[in-house]
């Protein structure tokens, strides 16, 4: 059995500001890195495998959006020579050269990142059909659960509205706390 093969995909955001990968599908995963040289770390995000079969993603790769930061030295290898990429090329090189201690730094790396991990919420602004809530996924940090409610960039200005309530969720002024509760998304 080889550590390699639990080795996760670390994957750097390039761009200065947050950016976000979505699969386009039902239930597909949507990973957030925060921008380049994020003091939290969140600039440095674990995917799914395969996002590496994913067209759109490659392509953000061959334009270093993102960056692979470690993974798997093997498919690090494939993926260089599939993007015809000298950056991967020569990070390929350089994982083979250092691969146990690689698949040992970057279990440090997961354990460090889960405290400032961004995870999201659905926007629990009015939906537009009227009823229920927007549900817009938003980057939203657990740390900031109890301090502000989960709105999107349409429904930002409507934050004043929203007060805590007593079991940690928010409810819009004038609305049944139950009917406006947030949820985190683990
Ligand atoms: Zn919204």
């Amino acid at each position: 059995m080889s550590i390699a093969f639990a080795t996760p995909i670390l994957v750097r955001n390039n761009k200065s500001g947050p950016t976000v990968f979505a699969e386009g599908t039902d239930n597909g995963a949507e990973v957030v890195w925060g921008g380049a040289n994020d003091p939290t770390g969140s600039d440095v995000q674990p995917v799914p495998e395969r996002f590496l079969a994913n067209n759109d993603f490659l392509r953000a790769l061959s334009r270093e959006t993102f960056t692979i930061e470690s993974a798997n030295p093997d498919l690090i290898e494939q993926l260089a020579a599939h993007l015809n990429s000298p950056a991967l090329k020569a990070q390929a090189a350089a994982f083979k050269q250092s691969q146990a201690a690689q698949s040992v730094a970057s279990v440090e790396v997961i354990e460090d990142k889960a405290q400032n991990e961004i995870a999201t919420a659905p926007c629990i602004g009015p939906s537009a059909r009227g009823t229920g809530t927007c549900g817009t996924l938003v980057p939203f940090k657990e740390s900031d659960k109890g301090n502000k409610p989960a709105l999107c960039n349409s429904h930002e200005s409507l934050a004043s509205q929203y007060v805590p309530t007593e079991d940690g969720g928010w409810a819009r002024a004038g609305l049944a706390p139950r009917q406006a509760n947030q949820h985190i998304l683990g």
